[in-house]
């Protein structure tokens, strides 16, 4: 058994040369004498890393000075909750626009915080479009709008960043941070879990504008409050220290790649490479997505006959090819091509299908 191909959802793949020198630095870390999981959060090599990182990160993704980073814990879901408290006040009301499983929990989570208004909805396409954003009812005295560019369960991904106005646009951008370069100023907040492009899961990455920091009015603990992470460099608490370091190596890999053009670049490559595949194909595999809302990320197709799908799924993994198999909520396939993925993984893919048709044809 070895290393191979791996196409989850998340936690996912992560960059094997990230892993190398993961693996080569975990006992002794630069100078520690210790692994860098040993240390204090607070001693001073610690302190340098993560400013490292910070630094890093806001090269590579264009952050601007007025934009607060925060490292934090409790993934995306926690967020879900913490946002509406912290950037909504008791009665006020937030605009959510749903395009997928996610972005409807994001409404439940947030409801007990904030009237939730439902501003668009593509629940009648069965998720396979996008609400057209002529649609949305938008409300200019909204305390925020929040959607989810890219939805990883249901496959679909906004090509553009929508226009909202003057209201702050929240995003959770779980699986698709990182992936192409995005224009950080259209944003008051973008929030994502680190497992599918940016590190280990038990990391959360927050980037938001400094004047939403402290929007919240209502009586919190410190531990709720992003205005407490963001004074305390996102040290309030013991944080993930390894899964910050490795998100920090991962972000090197990215820069070393060429940067966020070069991840665009090579993720639409990748995705254009399966669904070619798919569409070729004949009817035999199938991707009901409409065509201009179709995720880069996250790629669900289905056979022509799910009598098939346990078979297919038994000999991807003898061919090397591991956790195609879709979320339960839509049965099939999903594949997932994060940036480690690389090109070559994706023909991999495609040369198994293709010769799967051709053998159970
Ligand atoms: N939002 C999106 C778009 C996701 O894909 C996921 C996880 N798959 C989540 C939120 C939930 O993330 P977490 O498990 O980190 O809370």
């Amino acid at each position: 058994m070895s290393r191979t191909w791996n196409f989850a959802a998340g936690p996912a793949a992560m960059p094997e040369e990230v892993l190398r020198q993961a693996q080569a630095e975990l006992l002794e870390w630069r100078d520690a004498r210790a692994s860098v999981m040993e240390i204090s959060h607070r001693s001073k090599a610690f302190m340098a890393l993560a400013a490292e990182i910070e630094s890093d990160l806001r090269g590579l993704a264009a952050i601007p000075a007025h934009y607060k980073v925060l490292f934090l814990q409790g993934g995306a879901t926690l967020q879900f909750a913490l946002l509406a408290m912290n950037l909504a006040a008791p009665g006020q009301h937030a605009d959510y626009v749903l395009s997928g499983h996610w972005g409807e929990k994001a409404a439940r989570e947030a409801a007990p915080y904030v009237e939730v208004r439902i501003a668009a909805d593509a629940r009648a396409s069965q998720y396979r479009a996008l609400p057209p954003r002529a649609d949305w009812l938008l409300d200019s005295g909204a305390a925020y709008v929040h959607y989810t560019p890219n939805e990883t369960i249901h496959g679909l991904e906004f090509a553009d960043i929508p226009e909202v106005g003057s209201v702050p646009l929240v995003a959770d951008f779980s699986s698709s941070i990182l992936s192409a370069p995005l224009d950080v100023t259209r944003f008051g907040m973008i929030y994502a879990g680190a497992q599918k492009n940016i590190g280990p899961s038990g990391l959360t990455l927050l980037i938001i504008r400094e004047d939403l920091l402290t929007r919240a009015t209502r009586p919190m603990a410190g531990i709720f409050r992003y205005a407490e992470h963001a004074a305390h460099e996102s040290m309030l608490n013991t944080p993930n220290t390894f899964g910050w370091y490795l998100a920090g190596l991962t972000l090197q890999w990215i820069a070393r790649c060429g940067g966020l053009a070069a991840m665009a670049v090579r993720n639409r490559r990748k995705a254009d490479t399966l669904y070619a595949a798919i569409d070729g194909s004949g009817g035999y595999y199938r991707n009901p997505v409409d065509a201009s809302a179709r995720s880069r990320m996250n790629i669900p197709f289905f056979l022509h006959d799910a009598r098939l799908d346990s078979v297919f799924l038994r000999e991807s993994e003898q061919a090397g090819l591991l956790a195609l198999k879709g979320h339960r909520a839509l049965g099939g396939m999903r594949a997932s091509l994060y940036n480690a993925m690389p090109q070559e993984g994706v023909e991999a893919l495609v040369a198994f299908m293709q010769d799967f048709n051709k053998r159970h044809g």
